[in-house]
């Protein structure tokens, strides 16, 4: 069966789908993504990232290039066609196609494409899988609440850490304090017990969906978070780390630049938000909308 994409209206087979070299996604990175797991054929969080994707397309004065109930409606039909159970969809709007010129062309209309990727959401072998992180300078823009595709930072960030042998890199913003991952946001549990995340005021990190679920659900278990930035130093010595995002999940961290967190293994609180975050995206099914089936 062939692997089908979304691309401007229609779907594709995945080798054809592509956009025109003028796109100003693909020329200036004048463009905003979004991923969302699918589990058991549902969408984990799907109204937190649509949310998201409106949000970010917003701040750029990018038009949503369909009515929500229909990107809900192109979703559901990609997973369908590609008989899709466990994975991810991708998703990204540019703000179209025109001749090469910096300002807002007028007259354009938003280019959409969406691809699926498979995956396993084995929890238990996730745990078992600790990760290690490196630390690089953080050399991105200040709007880093805009999920734009403009990478090429967190590209760096990544094959740094991978030429290491390392999973993730956590970046270091100009005051010395860990901003979050190339790809996740950064968590520790500090030498006191306390879980700790930064904070995401000043648009100086990305609002994580993950991030959010985990703050509802650790408010609903009466689990304290302290939103603080915190620095490489002090999670060399935390107990636990870990990173969340849509589809690595809950990644539990053993490692940050050589220095062994907690055992090295994936610690408690870490494994007890995984469970709670995976109860959550699972069985909690979004407002307004059944379970899909994807048979
Ligand atoms: N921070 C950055 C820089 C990211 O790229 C991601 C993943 N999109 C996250 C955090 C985590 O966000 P989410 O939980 O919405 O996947």
């Amino acid at each position: 069966m062939p692997r089908i994409a979304y691309v401007n209206g229609r779907y594709v087979p995945h080798a054809q789908a592509s956009v025109h070299v003028e796109d100003r996604g693909f020329q200036f990175a004048d463009s905003i993504y979004e991923v969302i797991a699918l589990m058991n054929g549902r969408l984990a969080d799907e109204e937190g990232h649509l949310d998201r994707l409106e949000r970010s397309l917003s701040e750029l004065r990018i038009a949503l290039p369909m009515p929500r109930k229909s990107i809900r409606i192109v979703m559901r039909e990609l997973v369908r066609r590609n008989r899709l159970k466990n994975g991810s969809i991708y998703m990204q709007v540019t703000r179209g196609q025109a001749q090469r010129d910096f300002k807002f062309p007028k007259g354009i209309s938003p280019s959409f494409v969406m691809i699926v990727y498979n995956a396993t959401y084995d929890t238990e072998a996730r745990k078992k899988a600790v990760k290690k992180v490196v630390t690089v300078p953080d050399l991105r823009w200040k709007r880093r609440d805009i999920k734009s595709t403009a990478l090429l930072p967190q590209v760096l960030a990544k094959q740094a850490a991978a030429d290491k042998g390392a999973y993730e890199a956590w970046m270091i913003d100009d005051d010395g304090y860990i901003s979050e991952g190339s790809s996740s946001n950064a968590w520790i549990v500090d030498g006191k017990g306390n879980l700790v995340t930064r904070p995401t005021a000043n648009n100086r990190i990305l609002k994580g969906v993950t991030r959010n679920a985990l703050q509802a659900l650790c408010k609903r278990e009466k689990i304290k978070i302290i939103e603080r930035a915190f620095t490489a130093k002090e999670a060399y010595k935390a107990k636990e780390a870990f990173t969340s995002s849509a589809t690595a999940l809950i990644a539990p961290v053993g490692e940050i630049d050589g220095h062994k967190i907690g055992n090295g293994k994936c610690g408690k609180i870490t494994a007890k938000l995984f469970d709670l975050y995976m109860d959550y995206a699972r069985d909690n099914p979004p407002p307004q909308q059944e379970r899909w089936n994807p048979k």
